[in-house]
């Protein structure tokens, strides 16, 4: 059985000390419960609430300006990459046809 890496130091010395997950190099201790939490909140979410995947096809629910021009409603975005680290708020990155590359926000597509 693996337990999960330490989520204050990153280090992979976790031990189980009964319903307590402890880190041995930084003397942090968590729980089976903040543990999924902390998962949850890296899972990036649709305007519906659906959970998005890298690779993922998704449209667009709203008008979008981008610059200049505006990205519409319903347009149907490819093959989109999860950014671990939001670029300003924008937890999506994708490709599409006439803009190039783009950062969406998940609170506006959906699949
Ligand atoms: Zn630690």
């Amino acid at each position: 059985m693996s337990y999960p890496a330490c989520p204050k130091c990153q280090e992979n010395y976790t031990y189980s000390d009964g319903h307590l997950y402890v880190c041995p190099m930084c003397f942090h201790e968590w729980t089976d419960e903040s543990q999924k939490a902390a998962e949850e909140a890296l899972i990036i979410r649709d305007s519906n609430g659906n959970e998005l995947v890298d690779g993922d096809d998704v449209t667009v629910i709203r008008d979008l300006k981008l610059g200049k021009d505006t990205l519409k409603q319903g347009t149907r975005v490819r093959n989109i990459r999860l950014l671990s680290e939001p670029v300003d708020g924008h937890d999506i990155e994708a490709r599409v046809d006439s803009f190039g590359s783009i950062y969406l926000k998940s609170s506006v597509v959906k699949k």
